[in-house]
């Protein structure tokens, strides 16, 4: 589908003709890699075949029916020319759409546009647009919001009477673009309402660009029509934009405070009065709200009442998010949504800010007449002193959310196992705030030289003191980068534009990542992540944020979330464990955290994030728990409990080849996982039986293009080489939902893990597939090969799958190959019956048949810490699937990451599963493990566990037994 966003939108551009303008459209589409060179062609074609001008200044420019195959995904760019390109005919166009259509997915755009051309005032108001957002606006219809800034307000102006204060508001409008030039002559025709308390509301929609409210106060009182002009606001309105607003004007007259309005000393006074924004220089207070149940109906109501008892406006916001509202409003503060933990930040009036400040503060910390459980000590008052005209953006550090305290116990997800202790070492994503326009350039230039010269010596300590060379060469690329010409050049113009130095510095990156990003190549592409790398850290420095230095010893790293690329580029000798507030077991971090065999707990909520620097932590990644500055007989405890499982595990180490054969003589095959075909002789050393599941996305993730015959049949190859005959279980593509391949864009989906991925984005390619085939059976010869098809949902996609397979095996001889389908999804459990009596074998996915049996994104940032494979629901889809196999005598494998979690290992073999597949690393403990059972106990054990209620119960019950 066609979805409209500002990333599309490119702004202020001018072009001499039609055929420029279509060449930038051109250049936008490729650069963007929609479609191919050549596509201009196309565009050139279709305006000759008749123009595309849709009228209102709006241009589609698209290729033709015979360019489609020149495009790579359907997409949209628009260019914006405020001075317009004449279209032929005598139109004007001010903004183009550009379309690359593979189909006719563009017909909703059409609709769309269709809705926006009803609109009269189109034209000037695309022209007249000053940012991609307004742009959208006008496009989608939505009624522009109003515009109430510092700008249009004009306090003690010089003026003889109510024609020239007229005069003066009309200009603030002019000049912040909201009106034509003929609003200031018709804007005195109109009849002035008189509010009260001296004030006046004049209006008009003619003339009008976007909607915006002008207030201006006379220097001398004035009269009009025979009663006092002291404040006019005029408002060049269009749609009700301006509802909320005057709404608010009344409700300040009601209260008898226009004066507030006619006597404001600042221009922030008057916003704040309005409830427009943020009162600048208002004082302030922040305080953490400890309430268990957040803000609801009745802590609120209390607060409302203590704001009322202070003369003079208070507003409160979610510190550093969304707008602000009266304090003294019990439905607003409801509207707040506040919940336990989040700091509210204050703004009260000068004249009342020392008394209802504190007041407010200390009333929110003492729970607003609710007994709050833990008391927040760590309450961070923040009071900005009034700055009459201040303009600048104040830079409001993010409040730490309260850490637990020495001694605590965290539970969190045991995400990869073993013990870890060390000092925190936090890394958060800071937040910038800064003024957009500097002093001069001259100042802003010397500021940035005096950040980028701390960065520069930064980054050389980095580089001298780092052990590994990979990590050595990436802060050596950072600092080449620092001093990069090109850079230094477009942050001059930036500055000599006015730009402060932060604004300077992080567009001109920000641009170089975006570009970078559409390099057609991973490897290039993942360089972005470089670029913004160093840009934070140079807006770190610029802002006054230091980041932590990295301890000495090694330490747990403690983060928001990992996103896989920083976890590739951990330095596995510095971070003894990994600690994160968000995420799940079975998130591609989580994975590749095992697989580096750091002990990782995740989804320990954010509480963890205000962890002082360097504060003692030990962390137990088997049973999910982190001790927070644990006491000496805590430690001495677990510091037993890790010998005992490094005995443990020295033992299982020293079995590692022998199978994994159960109390009672049942046996269960142990293999790995794999994504990188180097490691099949290391999992080989470590005990695997075999490959359970390679992972084929992976490896071609690791070449720079879709990899060829020869390429891929060197890789699997390499594979099969290396297991001298023990089994490979090969996944074919899986790729789409969240594992994109870069160089193989696709269209953006809303629900991307319920679009396509897997067999369905495969099937729809059978070039790729069929070479993926073609490779893996000319490697693998008379070798055992399995292959098994991804997110398999219906009969049908293994079919078509399937008979790829026979089709190809006329061609190319195998001798001990098997077909199978992996069940990830919930339809393909169901089904098992069915698909048994086709496949030769099933492996389950349990990372996603959690996903999508418990409907909990793997990688959401709260919620998949409860994606729990234990839960009953998905154990009882397991055993069906086991059932309907064994009833075919076919085998069933689970390779998800439940395989070898030691809790869920008993329950597995007791349903009946006849292979693990797990990270090389846990081979040999899965298979210590499968040796303590014995088969008839696990049986019951999992029978019952079916009957339970949750993961936490099933967790529980397993753990008892
Ligand atoms: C799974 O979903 O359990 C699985 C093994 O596949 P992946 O984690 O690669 O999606
Ligand atoms: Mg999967």
């Amino acid at each position: 589908m066609l979805e409209l966003d500002e990333g599309q939108i490119q702004m202020g551009l001018a072009a001499a003709g039609k055929r420029q303008a279509l060449e930038a459209m051109a250049a936008a589409l490729v650069a963007d890699g929609l479609v191919t060179e050549g596509y201009l062609d196309g565009l050139l074609a279709r305006e000759a075949q008749g123009s595309t001008y849709l009228g209102q200044g709006l241009a589609i420019p698209h290729g033709t029916p015979e360019t489609r195959p020149l495009v790579y995904r359907t997409g949209v760019r628009l260019l914006h020319f405020p001075e317009g390109v004449d279209w032929g005919d005598g139109q004007r166009v001010h903004l183009a759409i550009g379309i690359a259509a593979k189909s006719d997915e563009h017909l909703r755009l059409l609709q769309m546009l269709t809705r926006a051309l009803g609109d009269a005032d189109l034209a000037p108001a695309l022209r007249g647009a000053r940012s991609a957002g307004e742009i959208l606006a006008l496009l989608q219809g939505t009624p522009p919001a109003l515009a109430l800034d510092e700008q249009l307000i004009g306090l003690g102006v010089p003026a003889e009477d109510a024609d020239e204060l007229i005069w003066r508001g009309a200009r603030l409008l002019r000049r912040a673009d909201c009106v034509d030039n003929g609003f200031a002559a018709i804007l005195p025709q109109r009849e002035a309402l008189p509010l009260g308390d001296g004030l006046w509301w004049l209006h008009s929609d003619q003339a009008v660009q976007r909607p915006g409210l002008a207030f201006v106060t006379p220097s001398q009182p004035l009269r009009h029509l025979g009663q006092p002009l002291l404040g006019l606001f005029c408002l060049a309105s269009r749609g009700d934009a301006h509802q909320a607003l005057l709404e608010r004007v009344c409700a300040v007259l009601i209260e008898g405070r226009g004066r507030v309005l006619t006597e404001a000393g600042s221009r922030a006074a008057v916003l704040a009065a309005l409830g427009a924004g943020q009162a600048v220089g208002w004082p302030s207070a922040q305080v953490r709200l400890a309430n268990p149940h957040g803000l609801h109906a009745r802590p609120a109501q209390v607060l409302a009442q203590l704001a009322q008892r202070f003369a003079g406006d208070i507003h409160v916001r979610l510190a550093n998010e969304g707008a602000a509202v009266s304090a003294k409003s019990l439905s607003k503060l409801l509207s707040l949504g506040a919940r336990c933990g989040q700091a509210l930040e204050f703004v009260a009036e000068p004249a009342i800010a020392d008394e209802a400040l504190p007041a407010l503060v200390e009333a929110v910390r003492d729970g607003l007449g609710e007994a709050v459980t833990t008391p927040l000590d760590q309450v961070e008052t923040l009071v900005m002193v009034e700055t009459a005209e201040a303009s600048v953006t104040v830079a409001t550090p993010e409040l730490p959310p309260q850490a637990p305290a020495a001694g605590s116990l965290l539970q969190a997800v045991a995400a990869a196992p073993g013990f870890a202790s060390g000092p925190a070492y936090r890394r958060l994503t800071p937040r910038f705030d800064y003024a957009p326009h500097g002093e001069s350039s001259a100042v802003e230039r010397q500021r940035l030289e005096g950040a980028l010269a701390r960065v520069r010596a930064d980054l050389d300590s980095l580089v001298s003191g780092s052990q590994a060379a990979a990590i050595r060469d990436i802060f050596a690329m950072h600092r080449e980068i620092l001093d990069d010409p090109g850079i230094a050049e477009d942050v001059t113009v930036h500055l000599h534009r006015g730009h402060s130095a932060e604004a300077a510095w992080h567009q001109v990156l920000e641009a170089a990542a975006r570009q970078q990003e559409r390099l057609c190549d991973a490897l290039l592409a993942e360089r972005a992540a470089d670029l913004r790398d160093l840009a934070r850290r140079v807006l770190a420095r610029l802002c006054g944020l230091e980041e932590q230095a990295e301890p000495e010893q090694p330490y747990i790293l403690v983060m928001e979330e990992v996103a896989p690329s920083d976890l590739a580029r951990l330095d596995p000798s510095r971070v003894a464990g990994i600690l994160t507030a968000r995420g799940g077991a079975t998130s591609h971090s989580a994975i590749i955290a095992r697989t580096l065999g750091i002990p990782a707990l995740v989804g320990a909520g954010d509480t963890v994030l205000g962890l002082a620097p360097n504060t003692p932590l030990l962390l137990d990644g088997e049973r999910g728990r982190l001790y927070v500055d644990p006491d000496p007989a805590t430690r001495a405890r677990l510091e037993d409990e890790r010998r005992r499982r490094a005995e443990r595990l020295e033992r299982a180490h020293a079995q590692r080849y022998e199978p994994a054969v159960t109390r009672d003589g049942h046996r269960v095959e142990v293999c790995a996982n794999l994504g990188d075909t180097h490691e099949t002789a290391a999992a080989v050393e470590q005990g695997a039986e075999g490959i359970g599941l390679l992972r084929t996305e992976l490896v071609f993730m690791a070449h720079s293009q879709l990899p060829d015959l020869a390429a891929q049949r060197t890789e699997y190859r390499r594979v099969l080489d290396a297991l001298a005959g023990r089994p490979l279980v090969v996944r074919t593509l899986d790729v789409g939902g969240d594992k994109p391949l870069p160089y193989w864009p696709m269209p953006a989906e809303e629900n991307p893990f319920l679009g396509l991925r897997g067999i369905r984005l495969t099937l729809q390619r059978p070039d790729v597939m069929e070479t993926q085939l073609r490779a893996l059976l000319l490697a693998a010869g008379d070798r055992p090969l399995r292959i098994m098809f991804p997110m398999v949902g219906t009969l049908a996609e293994w079919r078509a799958a399937r008979d790829m397979v026979q089709r190809l095996r006329e061609e190319i001889e195998v001798t001990d190959l098997q077909l199978g389908i992996m069940v990830e999804v919930p339809s393909a459990a169901l089904t098992a019956p069915v698909l048994a009596k086709e496949v030769d074998f099933f492996s389950i996915g349990t990372n996603d048949l959690t996903q999508y049996t418990l409907a909990i994104d793997r990688g959401h940032p709260t919620l998949s810490a409860q994606a729990d494979g234990l839960h009953p629901a998905v154990l009882q889809l397991i055993d069906l699937t086991v059932r309907a196999a064994h009833a075919e005598g076919k085998w069933v494998g689970v390779c998800g990451e439940l395989a070898a979690d030691p809790l869920a290992v008993p329950l597995l073999v007791g349903l009946g599963v006849d292979e693990l597949s797990v990270s090389a690393r846990s081979v040999a403990e899965v298979k210590a493990a499968v040796r303590e059972l014995d088969l008839a106990g696990a049986r019951s054990l999992a029978q019952r566990a079916l009957g339970l209620a949750d993961a936490e119960a099933v967790r529980a019950f397993v753990e008892a037994g």
